[in-house]
């Protein structure tokens, strides 16, 4: 009964392959699939049949408008609604959807950030449709997954890189697997993204401007129970938010995305979603997906979904783990397979994903630079900023065993068919789970742990393909150079080198520790603390090199994603800065104010009956003392603000902000949690952690 519900919702409001079939011309389906499977170039002439199928099936779902759906460099999904009415001119109306409508749209979008690529006089920005990720049904609404381009073709979203990148990698991971005499139709990248979120009672969310317009708590002191007892991790579910998740996983089916598996995550409050894995980019976009509904099915539960990294102090953040992979034509190339071929390949790319991460680590990091995740980074909750690779106890071994042949070419052949053929049991068996790596082999695919919560993750997914399209790229070069030698030697002999040449990205202790950095340290590892550190690596000539080797981003795009990322830092710590200078000053001094008040009149009443309360006496002046302290951090926070403002260097902005501004946060938040700790519930004017996090 469940089973049947589940697959006769499944994909319903998703134009999937089984809706082309039934809905299109023989002759048109072939031709889509092909540009779909293939990549061929989309032929105008079908996009108008298309268009008719699609809008035809939309139109029985309830659809009354259609928008290009895409992703600006805000990272966030956006829309803009046209309806499908066309009047006939004798006041009757037409359903209508164009093969052009379909193929290209031209949003009025000259608000989003552009990083200075696009001026608004020039601000044209076309959607362009990508027809290898299906449309959907939302809210009424067809949904068109398209790329974001400029008028001279520069990407203007996060979509068009990865795209570019999944290519790049396609091409180079052929290369590879040809000279193993393998010739796959596709190989594409396999991704499954865990996502971590907050639910939390809509009358608490209200109460907390903060929350409303930061997405965190920028004030609270620590609950009076933490995380400590462990008890929330996989714990029963609240029957609310067992209500709101089967709403969500129902939602999802519908629209295709595989929604698996979800559990409360160890903060009191959090929980997680993971799918089943899919094509990178689709991933991608069903992640998008996911955090867009799971906000509005919250609010049909009188609860608020939080996605920010860091919603609360004291307790563990939010992360979005992303699980990559390479398959081709279905096959996961990250799995060992049963005899000694298969296991020189796997040893193959996986050399190929180390140095990958070797050589790039500092763009990886950079990919995950947000002010909301340098909460996250190197907190003992989620992994260090230092970017390094996890094989774990079984899996090293056979890599240390590799690098100690250095000398011995001669026994090449043997070592392979002596440690290398047992790999797929040695990888059955890991069971190994460092949670402390942030990029952790764990059996058949790498865990990329670093990225936040509220991100979209195509920015890590584009450097790990491109930086791995570059090591499959040496790969075969190396192996052309040596054409005359055997194969599986000199591919062996390439993997030994790399492993060696790229030892140090392998660490399988405690990322947590603090000799670990130190460790780091000696091995030349970069450890960029914060955003502003992390991201000029986005500016580094040997990265730009990279990029625009293979096609994926050019300088100026590269530069301007720099820009866009470096000014949406500085406005959000601004925005952060401004609410708690407001919150100080107009709820919190108020409170603080009053309660002393009430108590001074109470000392006071009571000193003319000769009762005198040393207590009362004692905290009435603490807390006006702490209020004076207060208003003076308010005032120091709103003038080191202003001075980050005037600054109009992007790098020197950030900077001010990360290191000037936010320890006068800091310093303010300080001193109102104190008082919050000693001031009557009753006069405090927001929801408390304890309120907030322990509801029932
Ligand atoms: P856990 O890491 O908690 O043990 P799983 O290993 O089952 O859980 O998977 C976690 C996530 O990794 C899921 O979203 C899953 O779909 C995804 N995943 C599994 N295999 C692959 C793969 N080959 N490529 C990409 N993602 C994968
Ligand atoms: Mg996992």
């Amino acid at each position: 009964m469940a089973h049947d519900k589940v697959s006769a919702e499944w994909g319903d409001l998703m134009f999937d392959d089984q809706d082309m079939q039934e809905r299109l011309p023989k002759p048109t389906y072939k031709k889509l699939r092909r540009v779909i499977d293939d990549g061929e170039p989309l032929d105008l002439d079908i996009a108008n049949e298309i268009a008719h199928a699609m809008k035809e099936w939309a139109l029985e779902k309830g659809a009354t408008h259609f928008t290009h759906w895409f992703q600006p460099l805000t990272g966030i999904t956006s829309e803009k609604h046209d309806s499908f009415l066309t009047p006939n001119g004798d006041g009757t109306i037409l359903m209508a959807f164009s093969g052009k409508e379909l193929v290209q749209g031209e949003p009025d979008a000259s608000s989003f950030p552009s990083g200075g690529l696009r001026a608004t006089f020039e601000a044209r920005g076309y959607t362009v449709w990508d027809p290898t990720s299906p449309a959907f049904v939302k809210d009424e609404v067809l949904c068109i997954p398209t790329a974001f381009i400029s008028y001279t073709g520069e990407a203007l979203d996060k979509k068009t890189p990865l795209l570019r990148s999944e290519v790049a990698l396609e091409v180079q991971a052929k290369r590879v697997l040809a000279l193993f005499g393998q010739n796959p139709r596709r190989v594409v990248t396999t991704i499954g993204p865990e996502q971590e979120y907050f639910l939390i009672r809509e009358e608490d969310y209200k109460a907390r401007p903060d929350l409303i317009l930061t997405g965190r708590t920028l004030f609270g002191c620590a609950p009076t129970k933490g995380q400590e007892l462990e008890e929330h991790y996989f714990g029963a579910i609240r029957p609310t938010v067992n209500e709101f998740m089967k709403e969500l996983d129902d939602e999802l089916w519908k629209l295709g995305v595989p929604a698996k598996t979800k559990h409360n995550e160890v903060a009191p409050c959090q929980h997680e979603l993971a799918p089943v894995f899919e094509q990178g980019t689709l991933a991608v976009d069903d992640n998008l997906l996911t955090m867009e509904k799971m906000k509005l099915i919250a609010s049909h539960h009188g609860l608020v979904c939080l996605q920010h990294e860091k919603p609360f102090e004291y307790v563990n953040g939010s992360g979005k783990h992303d699980n990559w992979s390479l398959a081709a034509d279905g096959k996961n190339l990250l799995e060992p397979g049963p005899d000694p071929e298969h296991n020189l390949r796997f040893m193959v790319f996986l050399a190929a994903l180390i140095a990958a991460v070797d050589e790039h680590a500092d763009l990886l990091r950079a990919s995950v630079a947000s002010a909301g995740n340098d909460h996250r980074l190197g907190a003992n909750e989620a992994p260090p900023a230092i970017v390094s690779v996890f094989l774990g106890d079984n899996l090293s071994p056979v890599v240390e065993a590799l690098i100690r042949k250095e000398h011995a070419e001669a026994q090449e052949e043997e070592l392979m068919d002596l440690g290398v053929p047992a790999l797929p049991d040695i990888i059955r068996d890991n069971t190994d789970r460092n949670r402390t790596s942030p990029f952790a082999f764990t059996g058949n695919k790498f865990e990329f742990r670093m990225p936040g919560s509220r991100q979209n993750i195509s920015d890590p997914n584009v450097v790990l393909n491109t930086a791995v399209a570059e090591q499959c790229d040496n790969f075969v070069t190396y192996v052309e150079e040596r054409a005359d030698q055997d194969f599986r030697t000199v591919a062996m002999r390439w993997a030994r080198h790399t492993f060696r040449d790229h030892h140090r990205i392998i660490f399988n202790g405690n990322g947590y520790s603090a000799e670990w950095e130190e460790e780091a340290e000696r091995r030349g590892l970069p450890n960029y603390k914060t955003t502003p550190e992390a991201l000029p690596a986005l500016l580094d000539p040997k990265n730009i090199a990279l990029f625009e080797k293979y096609g994926v981003l050019t300088e100026s795009e590269l530069h301007a994603r720099y820009i866009a990322k470096a000014e949406q830092y500085a406005k959000l710590i601004n925005i952060e800065a401004n609410c708690m200078v407001d919150m100080a000053r107009r709820l919190y001094m108020p409170a603080l104010s009053g309660y002393a008040g009430d108590i001074a009149t109470s000392v006071a009443t009571k000193a003319e009956l000769g009762i005198t309360s040393a207590a009362e006496k004692s905290l009435a002046q603490r807390i006006t003392k702490g209020a004076d302290t207060v208003w003076k951090l308010a005032d120091e926070l709103e003038a080191k603000a202003e001075k980050a403002r005037s600054l109009e260097d992007p790098k020197a902005q950030d900077d001010c902000f990360c290191t000037v501004v936010i320890p006068a946060m800091e310093a303010l938040r300080a001193e109102v949690d104190a008082l919050e700790a000693i001031c009557a519930d009753s006069w405090w004017p927001v929801p408390s952690y304890n309120a907030i996090l322990y509801y029932a």
